[in-house]
């Protein structure tokens, strides 16, 4: 069920039922308060899994406090109900600050789920597709309620649990303020899903966010200047050295780019769903037609990821036709 990674570190990993992703690992740092890094859906099977858990490692929610990697739900999802009155928990403030807009979702707000709405439309998602993913996506069904007793921390800032120094390192990209905690003292790094293994992160465009991609990819190379040796990712298993699946993540990059641009190069005047349906991914579906309307949505969001660099880079060009949708050329 759980496992010590480190002195006073255990691994919890809390499963995700019908996710590819398998399970979340939380990370417990024990000590006369502990530090929970990351927890899970806000949903019954991952609460039970993860209150078992910390019933038979002897943890108190009374002397607990939470640091969430980022925003996304299956991460900080039963945060807030585990901290109750009792805990904080530290997130990054960017982070905190798309949290909130998804709890408001209000329309004039920038992280809210009508931008992203409105970003897809214009990368020509159908618009009737859009509001079927409402009613499935397990990011907002699973997202935690509102509100919560979350205390923003900023790059570099220096947190003390179970007697160890922690550092909060920004790392951009998987989400617009993702940041992981490192452990100097142990070569350590929580990774949260900056860095996965067997799985590569899905880097999709955000709205207000000029080029995720080229933020990811410079974080990637910011983390190369680390001497890790314990990877502690968000989920599954760390593999390989962290130096060695970084090399790995920046060539795939690369590799995807080159295929987005000779594809648009080749057909111009694509959109971004059009170009996701041209583009190579792993997964079992036959046609760009039956894949599954969440793949779906985050294919097309990694097509306009690659887009976007490419644009940064003068590769591309976008042109918006009378419905306000963008198509894509080669220069
Ligand atoms: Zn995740």
């Amino acid at each position: 069920m759980w496992k010590e990674c480190a002195d006073g570190i255990i691994r919890i990993p809390v499963p995700l039922p019908g996710s590819p992703l398998k399970y979340t690992n939380s990370y417990l740092i024990r000590g006369p308060r502990n530090l929970l890094i990351d927890t899970g859906f806000h949903r019954p099977e991952c609460r039970l899994f993860l209150r078992a858990a910390l019933d038979e490692l002897g943890v108190s929610l009374a002397e607990t406090d939470y640091f969430i990697t980022h925003h996304h739900s299956d991460h900080v999802g039963l945060a807030a109900e585990l901290a109750g009155e009792a805990g904080i928990i530290y997130i990054g403030r960017v982070e905190l600050s798309w949290l909130r807009s998804y709890q408001k979702n209000s329309e004039d707000h920038p992280g809210s789920w009508e931008r992203f709405d409105q970003r897809f439309a214009r990368e020509g998602f159908p618009k009737e597709e859009l509001i079927r993913l409402w009613k499935q996506n397990p990011a907002r069904i699973y997202a935690p309620p509102q509100g919560g007793p979350y205390v923003p921390v900023e790059d570099g800032q220096v947190l003390q649990y179970g007697g160890y120094q922690l550092i909060c390192r920004s790392m951009p990209g998987h989400t617009p303020g993702h940041m992981c905690l490192h452990l100097p003292e142990l070569k350590l790094m929580f990774l949260g899903d900056h860095v996965l293994f067997d799985i590569t992160p899905n880097i999709i465009a955000w709205p207000g966010v000029e080029n995720a991609l080229g933020d990811y990819c410079e974080s990637l190379r910011d983390l190369q200047q680390y001497d890790i040796q314990i990877p502690l990712p968000g989920h599954r298993e760390a593999e390989m050295p962290l130096q060695e699946r970084i090399a790995a993540l920046l060539i795939h990059h690369q590799t995807r780019l080159a295929e987005a641009e000779q594809i648009v190069r080749e057909q111009p005047g694509l959109t971004a769903y059009e170009l996701a349906g041209k583009m190579t991914w792993k997964i079992r579906s036959r046609s760009w037609a039956e894949f599954p309307l969440a793949q779906k949505w985050f294919a097309v969001g990694e097509a306009m990821a690659h887009v976007d660099e490419l644009l940064a880079r003068g590769a591309l060009t976008r042109q918006e036709d009378e419905k306000g949708v963008c198509h894509y050329q080669g220069i």
